[in-house]
């Protein structure tokens, strides 16, 4: 009698989203060892832009994706250029 094991294959962690409504925000991370220096980004001709630092894909409110009300923590809207 055999016992079958399905092999566990890695899931690939899915970069954290977070939606937006400037085009322009802020982050630097989530605070304590995920932390980083606030980095300012910018989207160009696509809607979203990732941060180099902690992965975090940002990306810009639309029909399609709701605005969430409370941004995601270490996250800065910008003020729409000064
Ligand atoms: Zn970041």
């Amino acid at each position: 009698m055999t016992t079958t094991v399905e092999p566990v294959s890695p899931t690939p962690a899915a970069p954290e989203v977070v939606v937006v409504r400037s085009r322009r925000v802020a982050c630097d991370g989530v605070g304590g060892a995920l932390g980083h220096p606030r980095v300012w980004l910018e989207m160009g001709d696509e809607p979203f832009v990732e941060c180099g630092y902690c992965d975090r894909r940002f990306v810009l409110a639309s029909h399609e994706t709701p605005e969430d009300e409370r941004l995601a923590p270490g996250v800065y809207e910008g003020a729409g250029g000064h």
